[in-house]
């Protein structure tokens, strides 16, 4: 079993062309903009819409940002993106 294992996480570790897509990549953190790996479970609110973020410690940061009232700073980085 522990040698399945190994053996999958060794070919996990080599990129190939479309590997994004197939290990499940569907979204970017909206603060740290780190690819999410399969389907987003933690969600912010951006001006009126659900944001998909990598972790607890995203969320925490972004909600302290948008308190602080400094969205420039997605807001910048969403425009880049589109
Ligand atoms: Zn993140």
């Amino acid at each position: 079993m522990s040698d399945l294992l190994s053996r999958a996480i060794a070919r996990s570790g080599a990129p190939a062309p479309g590997a994004d897509a197939r290990r499940g990549i569907s979204a970017s953190c909206i603060h740290c903009t780190l690819p999410i790996l399969g389907a987003p479970c933690l969600w912010v609110e951006f001006e009126g819409r659900q944001r998909p973020v990598c972790c607890a410690g995203c969320q925490a940061v972004f909600n302290v940002v948008v308190a602080h009232g400094m969205t420039d700073l997605y807001r910048e980085r969403n425009a880049g993106a589109a």
